[in-house]
């Protein structure tokens, strides 16, 4: 039933209501009219990197509010309150860790044995009873909701969001848009130089392992500051790969591969960072 649930607001592409707003934000853009509203690119005070951003935080959220609440129609919670309680536990650390710990937070247990975790915009967080009891000890379950508000302080799902409408504009009506928008010329080159496969593998692609690997180090620090074993999260990956193998490999990893890949990345980063020697 979970099956075509993916972290990291890929939870967003099976929405319908979603695919027709982007629709009308597609035509909007063509037209000129959702120029105005554009701030294009703003730098992100969590990690200083620049972002193409067209939608803004409440704009997305409203968009997969749907999705979220079919999302907890359709997949059980569990009624584990010990379980409830140790998420919570550690994702209020972790978000305090994060300085986002005085939102406003939907956080859910579901009750299946998929090994994955998701957030999704308008702070919904969502956590599989299977990922809790895949984790050794609560160190390695900061790790994976260090993970996901990490994807929430980068804006990813916004930005993800954002490159893709520009790469489907880009390719035919939004030229005219471009030519209309100051902060869109800039961009127009690097679309113009750039076919529809070239986008999808030569940009779209690229920028979500970045963001992974980006929501890997934020995670790390929140680790760090929430007083967590930064080691784990390299323990955590290892699990994973050491699992890969098996007749069900863990979720998290299709959304997340080359797992040595990012235990490396990962050790390397907080050895750099000096949280740990490892
Ligand atoms: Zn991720």
């Amino acid at each position: 039933m979970t099956e075509h649930i993916d972290i990291d607001g890929e939870i967003l592409k099976d929405a319908p209501r979603v695919s027709m707003s982007r629709r009308r934000i597609i035509q909007g853009l063509a037209a000129g009219s959702v120029v105005p509203i554009l701030s294009s690119c703003a730098t992100n005070p969590a990690t200083g990197r620049n972002q193409l951003l067209l939608f803004g935080e409440s704009q997305i959220a409203q968009m997969a509010s749907t999705a979220w609440t079919d999302m907890k129609a359709q997949t059980p919670q569990t009624a584990d309150s010990r379980l409830t309680g140790r998420v919570n536990r550690i994702w209020g650390r972790i978000a305090d860790a994060s300085g986002r710990g005085n939102e406003q937070w939907d956080v859910a247990v579901f009750d299946t044995d998929d090994v994955n975790a998701f957030v999704m915009p308008g702070n919904k967080v969502g956590v599989y009873r299977g990922i809790a009891e895949f984790t050794d000890n609560d160190d390695q379950l900061s790790s994976v909701l260090g993970h996901e508000v990490g994807h929430v302080v980068g804006r990813h799902a916004a930005e993800r969001m954002s490159v893709s409408t520009l790469a489907q504009v880009g390719l035919v009506a939004g030229q005219i848009a471009i030519a209309q928008s100051d902060e869109l010329r800039q961009y127009g080159g690097q679309i113009a130089a750039l076919g529809g496969a070239a986008l999808q593998f030569g940009v779209i692609l690229p920028y979500s392992r970045n963001h992974e690997l980006e929501a890997d180090r934020l995670g790390v620090d929140y680790m760090h500051t929430a007083g967590y074993d930064v080691k784990e999260s390299v323990r955590l990956w290892e699990k994973m790969d050491a699992n890969s193998k098996g007749q069900r490999p863990p979720e998290f990893m299709s959304t997340h591969p080359d797992p040595t890949r990012r235990a490396n990345d990962l050790r390397n980063y907080i050895n750099a960072r000096g949280y740990a020697l490892i």
